[in-house]
């Protein structure tokens, strides 16, 4: 429990607590915050398109924070609120968000063209990559501010339309820091190594655990200082920037998922909040 949190608790219980709540963004991509009622019943079971919601508490009332995924519908979306055997919906918009394209030349074409030994790779892999990212662990979380995980320039924000060598690929789904090879990469928040591995286009990966479907994903890493099954602070070192997998240089790739939705991380690092969601 952060040191708020305990005031609230056993000092000052008539103020109003408050958890940090990732920014909402209610786009494709983003986050939306949806407060279901009081505290003063049991957390309600949340989902969203059939998965399970994260929900923290704030204010004294419980709040869901929903991931949207990038290729949502523009117009309305509902979540699924079970609270016992009493099932309601509630309904929230979802406005357009016209992400830039990006070009980008990769000079290992099989990285952009695997051939047919390397989509079995491919295909091998992931379903040890959805596994990790499936996770549910069932524990309170009352801050979701993350640092950022590497001091770097911020090379590619999240959702670009990407172009490899010409070819129309799948939209940027992390934020890309880039730093020199060995720059140490950080923890932006506690949690549990889930997984690490070296895959196909992620190269040198982490997965980590932070509860409730919040799972972070570090990719292309030159070294992993940590293993699977490891508690890590926020802050703890867990590899190092590197240049392995689908790269144009050294850099790290920062996934952040909710509700198995791969979400822009920036709206969880105070700093980087974007304007849009700033208001
Ligand atoms: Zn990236």
């Amino acid at each position: 429990m952060n040191k708020t949190l305990l005031a609230c608790f056993l000092l000052i219980p008539h103020l109003a607590c408050s958890s940090t709540l990732p920014k909402q963004l209610a786009v494709p991509g983003g986050i939306v915050n949806i407060e279901l009622g009081s505290i003063a019943t049991p957390a309600p079971e949340v989902f969203f398109q059939k998965n399970r919601v994260l929900v923290l508490e704030n204010d004294h009332k419980w709040v869901a924070v929903v991931g949207i995924p990038l290729d949502s519908k523009v117009g309305q979306h509902s979540i699924t609120i079970q609270s016992g055997k009493h099932k309601t919906q509630s309904n929230f918009e979802i406005d357009a968000k016209d992400y830039p394209a990006q070009y980008l030349t990769i000079k290992n074409k099989r990285m952009v063209n695997p051939n047919p030994d390397d989509l079995k790779r491919i295909s091998n892999e992931r379903p040890t990559i959805n596994k990790a990212l499936n996770t549910w662990t069932e524990q309170p979380i009352n801050d979701l501010s993350f640092s950022l995980p590497v001091q770097g320039r911020l090379s590619s924000p999240f959702g670009l339309k990407r172009f490899f060598n010409k070819q129309a690929k799948n939209p940027h789904s992390g934020l890309d820091i880039a730093a020199p090879t060995g720059t140490t990469i950080t923890a932006p928040a506690s949690g549990v190594v889930l997984n690490t591995g070296n895959y196909y286009y992620n190269g040198n990966t982490v997965f980590l655990d932070h509860g409730q479907g919040l799972v972070t994903g570090y990719f292309h890493m030159s070294k992993i200082t940590v293993q699977a099954g490891q508690l890590v602070e926020a802050g703890s070192k867990l590899g190092e920037v590197g240049a392995t997998g689908r790269v144009t240089g050294p850099h790290l790739h920062w996934n952040v998922y909710l509700n198995k939705t791969k979400v822009d991380p920036a709206l969880f690092v105070p700093e980087l909040i974007p304007a849009e969601a700033k208001q």
